[in-house]
């Protein structure tokens, strides 16, 4: 079985990698798929997000990397996926991912949403927790892949710098 990760990965934390890693282990192809959201500006472009992605499931057997915009139902049937995953970190997500899931449910009856639980030590984890420590010049090693440290010290020194 398939299944698709969508999300705005706006980076990419050791949360969502985690997530990854354990899901990769349960399915026999997994695409973890950028969401270009038109309602949400990104920090990082799409094309730098997917990079981070690629670079941090290199490790990983069955894992692709993708991208979409409209409706994820319709994406992850283009996937050729069965399931769409979602990580809940805490009652503050329920809510909201009830309202998709059931919304995709809709959308395709034969779709299913699989809910994961976070890790335990991942779950005060967001990617606008990370991008606020970055830009205070706070140590986000704990937080995120490599890559994506590099790419957080860049940008935050970048913007800085230019005021
Ligand atoms: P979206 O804008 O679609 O919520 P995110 O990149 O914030 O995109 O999150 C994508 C998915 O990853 C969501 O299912 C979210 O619950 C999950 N997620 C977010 N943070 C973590 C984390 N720290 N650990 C595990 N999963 C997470």
């Amino acid at each position: 079985m398939r299944a698709l990760y969508p999300g705005s990965f706006d980076p990419l934390t050791l949360g969502h990698l985690d997530l990854i890693e354990r899901s990769a282990r349960l399915f026999d192809g997994l695409v973890v798929a950028v969401l270009q959201n038109p309602g949400k500006q990104p920090c990082f472009p799409l094309e730098q997000r997917l990079e981070q992605i690629r670079k941090a499931t290199a490790h990983l057997e069955g894992v692709e990397v993708g991208s979409f915009d409209g409706l994820t139902v319709n994406y992850a049937r283009l996937c050729g996926a069965q399931v769409i995953l979602r990580g809940l970190r805490a009652m503050s997500d329920f809510e909201f991912e009830l309202q998709i899931a059931h919304t995709n449910k809709s959308l395709d009856p034969q779709m299913e949403t699989l809910f994961l639980a976070t890790a335990a030590h991942h779950s005060f984890l967001s990617s606008s927790v990370v991008k606020e420590v970055a830009r205070f010049g706070g140590d986000v090693t704990p937080m995120v892949p490599a890559g994506v440290a590099v790419d957080l010290a860049r940008l935050f020194n970048r913007a800085s710098h230019h005021g």
